[in-house]
């Protein structure tokens, strides 16, 4: 859980691949409770979720260990996920810690299983684990929309037609811009519009807002991280445009 929420199923899945720590030649210590007692190598038997630590001479569950923050259900005074389980005279604990009433361990188990056989994956991972042609052609057809929203933001104009179905004469400049370009580039002609995938194409009017809000981010982080402390004014002016709403316009001035 140290690990920044993206990253962790890529931890747990490194975890995943080295498997619980089943040490089954290992001489186990005796311990006196009650008489004398250890670790049973049986206990691994159909047990994929049981683990031995060396150090700490105790019992430990795999799963409950990756996935305990992801579950709903309380596992706290486990001994299997806090400290570990050490009365080696009461193994029907076994038994209890994957039935009864701690069901968090079934939903940390049901977790496990999706990750290890590779179900419902984070889109992260979809998508690293996407042949790389689809990678490559996804990002010539995000780069060239990206590129003409932009060129569209610095002249200051429209991005919307009246009318944007394939049959309208004029469909707005963004579209007109992309129709301009396809035959002037190979690259880009094979990956946009009928190229494309028909839930990729990056061209409706959602996904343009998307891109044109994270060109404004990007457009005024890149500003303040210029300026930095330095000083710098504000003008702020205030009038109605045609439809008589309120616009405002400000001004960021300081010195390079
Ligand atoms: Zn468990």
């Amino acid at each position: 859980m140290d690990y920044p929420p993206n990253q962790r199923n890529v931890v747990r899945r490194a975890y995943i691949l080295k498997k619980p720590c089943q040490p089954k030649t290992y001489a186990f210590p005796t311990r006196d409770i009650g008489g004398p007692h250890w670790f049973s190598i049986f206990w691994f038997k159909k047990r994929d979720w049981l683990e031995y630590g060396i150090y700490k001479d105790a019992a430990f569950c795999f799963v409950c260990y990756l996935f305990k923050n992801e579950v709903e259900a309380n596992v706290g005074g486990d001994a299997f996920v806090n400290g570990g389980f050490r009365s080696w005279n009461k193994p029907d604990r076994f038994q209890k810690h994957v039935s009864g009433l701690k069901i968090a361990h079934n939903l940390a188990y049901e977790k496990y299983v999706n990750l290890r056989d590779g179900k419902k994956k984070s889109i992260h991972l979809a998508f690293g684990n996407a042949n790389e042609s689809v990678q490559s052609t996804y990002k010539i057809r995000l780069k060239t929309s990206v590129s003409c929203l932009s060129y569209l933001l610095r002249q200051g104009l429209a991005f919307h037609g009246h009318r944007e179905n394939e049959e309208s004469l004029n469909r707005g400049n963004f579209l007109e811009l992309l129709k301009w370009l396809k035959p002037h580039n190979e690259y880009v002609s094979n990956v946009i519009f009928e190229n494309a995938p028909g839930n990729c194409k990056l061209t409706s009017p959602m996904i343009q807002k998307q891109i044109i809000n994270c060109c404004a981010k990007e457009t005024t982080k890149r500003i303040i991280e210029d300026f930095g402390d330095d000083y710098f004014d504000i003008l702020v002016d205030e009038s109605r445009d045609a439809s008589q709403k309120e616009q405002l316009a400000l001004y960021l001035r300081y010195v390079e």
